[in-house]
């Protein structure tokens, strides 16, 4: 099933999304209830009922959790041949520079960086000059866990999502760690919507993404270097997980970066990232 939070007019809703109908059914459900967690309220509930159904062309989708209770966890340096592009494009200030790392390399974007589909990411000229785009298969917890076992990590899986992670590469470079550089406002795209995890293969999912209309990205989740048993795993470890919590996983090669000149986003451009069973977000690049 997929799941998304979107306007419908002028008020904020939830409901179950009907693709190929090209529908949303609408929940009757008070706002106070999902107004941060958004479509993760309806994790380990019943479905609401329908109180409308509305075609997805007249609402505004919303990022499926517009406001994740925690930072949202991220992997860098994930993709084998990413992680080659990245070291080499001497903004690496990771400690496994120059190599596939040996333990997951997580860090996290603040809460507020989250936009949904259609929004626009914004770029300060003052701030960076070297904004880039990052396509990422997300996953939802929706069962809690510490300390999980990789054979029970799926258990703690309830969805899928697409995150772009805007990078600054400048700032990502100067400050070594990485949050400042990976958090600035709008620098979180998410959704179009959550898709629930019986729904996506592991295994074989294609992952891409265009600009302005040209393939930059395009790749599958089968060249993980960890895959998400292990992340789960790894982040688990002494970490209370949360239903709710996000984990980007990290993100294939071709991104700006790996082009030489670098290929950065600029106003105007479109930014369009797409997975195998979960579906197409969409962002306009604008300048402040
Ligand atoms: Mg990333």
């Amino acid at each position: 099933m997929k799941f998304a939070a979107f306007n419908w007019n002028g008020f904020k809703s939830i409901g179950r999304v009907l693709e190929t109908e090209k529908v949303v059914e609408r929940f009757e459900l008070p706002i106070e209830n999902y107004e941060n967690d958004g479509v993760t309220f309806l994790i380990d509930r019943e479905l609401p009922s329908c109180v409308e159904t509305i075609p997805l062309e007249k609402i505004t989708l919303l990022a499926p959790i517009p406001r994740p209770s925690r930072n949202i966890f991220c992997v860098g340096k994930n993709y084998h041949e990413h992680a080659k592009e990245f070291s080499s494009s001497g903004f690496d200030s990771s400690a496994s520079k120059g190599t596939v790392p040996k333990s997951p390399i997580v860090f996290s974007k603040l809460p507020e960086t989250v936009i949904g589909s259609g929004q626009p990411v914004l770029i300060d000229k003052n701030v960076s000059d070297a904004v880039d785009y990052e396509v990422e298969l997300a996953v939802i917890i929706g069962k809690p866990g510490k300390n999980i076992s990789r054979d029970k990590t799926l258990d703690h899986v309830w969805g899928f999502t697409i995150v772009n992670d805007v990078t600054a590469r400048d700032l990502q470079g100067q400050h070594s760690q990485w949050l400042i550089g990976k958090s600035q406002d709008t620098f979180c795209p998410m959704g179009p919507w959550v898709v629930t995890a019986d729904e996506i293969n592991l295994n074989d999912t294609p992952i891409k993404c265009w600009i302005n209309g040209e393939l930059r990205q395009d790749s599958n989740t089968n060249q993980l270097i960890f895959d998400i048993p292990e992340i789960i795993a790894a982040i688990s470890n002494g970490i209370t997980l949360k239903k709710g919590d996000v984990i980007a996983t990290g993100t294939p090669a071709g991104v700006g970066i790996g082009f030489k000149p670098p290929r950065y986003l600029k106003p105007g451009d479109q930014t369009r990232l797409e997975i195998k069973g979960i579906g197409v977000l969409e962002n306009p690049v604008k300048g402040l």
